[in-house]
């Protein structure tokens, strides 16, 4: 064990060994901070604060009767599934709801009306609870080479498309570094081999470096190797890179990654007005999808020089975050303080910052752990081996041609980030005895179990569920007896649902199998058997932000992935696309885990304000709550196309989002309706 940095228990791609150094995925991922630097945030510019955010209105949004029918106004209220005929808001604020005679009592007579027709819907602001902010936004000054179209996942998907996309841009950008993000062999299709001598193919004459969509691996090409080779032989720290003669491309984890990046930095230093264009993007796109609250799942405590990144680094991730969401930011935003090792947590934690004590603007009421990696980058950790090797060719199948080859290496079980018991149990009782609740990412089904079994141990149970409302976050692969102490730990789960719906298919075709792929994202099972509040996050940018593709996902458990599936009806179908699919065999993982609208939408607001510790403020429409809604073209309770059958709920992403309204001031309007 070393002394700053934590021990990995790896066991990736049929070998264990031991690695020292910090976190994979891009949970904490430390990989953004290469990008940074402290000027970055001294003076933020004049552009991103308006001198005064607008006025909140003074207003009644009522249900009349259109052309084309009534309108609805959702409130959640208690989590029930109430309509109203009315709401006010003033200041900021909801003032009443109920008939439209008892709302107009109850407001001044100097306001203005809103009227919802034909089917318009009004609902509580919608959740992101669990994304990572700075970390996309320098991710997303990179070119696009993920898997995701919009909210769908990108038609014709290859390693062609990878290499042409890059090509583009090798010809037409100045930058010397040609830098992609997001790239996902796991679901490429067809030859899903990525390494050197794939991106030798966009490029021999400028360096590539693209980031896979985990945060776990890199790739780059011949000339980027020789670039960070004479790099440090000029630093005459040839050593530092030696494994660049043997990498194939592949950079594991942040010892491989590290040197790389901290090139790129140098050579390609990322321009400060560039990364705030990206986080006020990110909260536009987020605004213009319903989301009114995100919770960032991942922020780093540290505000004090740390010399373990190069050249003296100062920065504080919190204030910066502070100071956005307090000047006219379209999102309220919360977050889970990371803290990767007990050491850690004494040092930039305890007697730093104290629980829950913000306001509805900014609040962080978690801290956020990271027991495992990625399933779909076969780290997770599993009580099983993964059925497929790092080409993702599955083992064992006849007439595969990895059948029979590979057999002796099927011993990948995935990683741990912490020593277990000892060093795991002794974090989390340290930060329960703290008082502070907290966010476990897990993936695999054993980094679940052992993480219920560290919370028992720490003497958390059922009676603080109210108090301490503690998260599983992904929650991926959970059993019938994880779901049960769970529950009797007052823990409830985060699932990133885009694992059934965009990765459904290639974690049952390759990566986990059929019988293991039945315990992926078991929403129904949590709520139904175990009386618990879920919430659905996204993980931007792993997924597509979009609540309504969130709930779709849930309510459906359509395998996106699979082929010849269609793609959702307001997608513009490419020529000669003939629909070779129909409804009545598209692949579902695991029907009985389906929930249903309503159920999907309490998710996505009155469950994820409480799980967020911000109940109190959002969540659903109710007198003295913030006035944060959103009005949607057609209701997501009653949206159906008759096309896709059964799965009528198929393309509900697609619903338009007319306007998004928080803290009673208009932050989006959709002018193309
Ligand atoms: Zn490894
Ligand atoms: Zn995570
Ligand atoms: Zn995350």
């Amino acid at each position: 064990m070393s002394n700053n940095g934590i021990v990995l228990e790896h066991a990736c791609l049929g070998h264990s060994h031991t690695e020292t150094d910090t976190l994979t995925c891009s949970c904490c991922s430390p990989i953004w901070k290469y990008f940074l630097s402290p000027k970055m945030f001294e003076n933020q510019h004049q552009s991103d604060r308006s001198p005064l955010s607008e006025e909140p209105a003074t207003q009644i949004f009522r249900v009349k009767k259109g052309l084309n029918g009534l309108g609805h106004i959702y409130t959640l209220a208690g989590g029930k599934d109430v309509s109203v005929e009315a709401i006010g808001i003033q200041n900021g604020r909801i003032v009443a709801t109920g008939t439209y005679e008892e709302v107009k009592a109850a407001m001044p007579d100097c306001m203005s009306e809103q009227s919802l027709e034909s089917g318009h819907t009004l609902i509580p602001g919608m959740f992101e609870p669990h994304l990572h902010i700075i970390t996309s936004a320098v991710f997303n000054t990179m070119v696009d080479v993920g898997p995701f179209e919009g909210q769908t996942l990108r038609q014709g998907y290859t390693r062609d498309f990878v290499i042409e996309s890059l090509k583009d841009y090798v010809e037409k950008d100045e930058m010397k570094w040609i830098l992609g993000r997001n790239v996902d062999p796991s679901l490429l299709k067809g030859n899903k081999v990525f390494n050197e001598s794939t991106l030798n193919e966009a490029s021999e004459k400028k360096p590539i470096f693209l980031m896979n969509s985990s945060m776990h691996v890199g790739y780059v090409n011949r000339v980027a190797i020789e670039r960070v080779k004479a790099f440090f032989a000029e630093k005459d720290e040839k050593e530092k890179v030696a494994f660049l003669d043997t990498c194939d491309g592949i950079l594991k984890e942040l010892p491989e990654l590290g040197p790389v990046l901290q090139v790129i930095a140098v050579e390609n230093p990322l321009n400060a007005d560039r990364l705030h264009k990206e986080i006020a993007g990110i909260f536009s796109e987020a605004s213009k999808r319903g989301v009114t609250s995100v919770l960032e799942a991942g922020l780093d405590p540290a505000s004090v020089e740390k010399g373990d990144l190069g050249p003296s680094f100062i920065y504080n991730q919190p204030a910066i975050l502070k100071s956005i969401a307090e000047n006219n930011c379209p999102v309220r935003i919360s977050a889970a303080l990371a803290a990767t090792t007990l050491a850690d947590f004494n040092d930039n934690i305890e007697g730093r910052y104290t629980l829950n004590t913000g306001n509805e603007l900014f609040n962080i009421p978690f801290i956020k752990i990271l027991s495992d990696g990625s399933n779909q980058g076969l780290t997770g950790l599993q009580f099983q081996p993964y059925e497929c090797n790092e080409n993702y060719l599955p083992y064992n199948k006849v007439g595969e041609p990895s059948f029979d080859q590979d057999v002796s290496r099927q011993t990948n079980i995935g990683l741990f980030n912490y020593g277990y018991p000892i060093e795991y149990d002794t974090l989390i009782k340290k930060i329960v005895d703290n008082g502070w609740s907290m966010i476990v990412h897990a993936n695999g089904d054993q980094a679940a179990s052992r993480t219920v079994n560290a919370f028992e141990r720490a003497g958390v149970t059922k009676a603080t569920k109210e108090l301490r409302r503690d998260r599983i976050d992904h929650a991926s692969l959970l059993s019938d007896e994880t779901l049960e102490k769970m529950y009797n730990l007052g823990i409830s789960p985060s699932f990133l649902i885009g694992h059934v719906g965009y990765w459904g298919w290639a974690f049952q075709q390759m990566i986990l199998g059929a019988e293991k792929s039945q315990l992926l994202d078991r929403c129904q099972s949590a709520i139904s058997n175990h009386d618990m509040r879920i919430t659905l996050h996204s993980d931007y940018s792993v997924t597509p932000l979009g609540p309504l593709r969130m709930m779709e996902q849930a309510i459906t458990r359509i395998m996106e992935g699979a082929p010849d599936m269609p793609r959702p009806n307001n997608d513009p179908k490419p020529e000669n696309e003939t629909l070779s699919m129909t409804s009545s065999s598209f692949p579902v993982l695991h029907k009985e885990e389906q929930i249903s609208r309503f159920q999907a939408l309490k998710a996505a607001t009155y469950d994820a304000a409480w799980q967020c510790h911000a109940d109190q403020w959002t969540g659903s429409l109710e007198v003295g709550k913030c006035a944060d809604f959103v009005i949607l073209e057609e209701s997501p309770l009653t949206y159906s196309n008759p096309t896709y059958g059964v799965y009528s709920a198929f393309g509900m992403r697609d619903i338009k989002v007319l306007e998004t309204w928080k803290g009673g001031v208009k932050r989006y309007h959709n002018t193309e309706v």
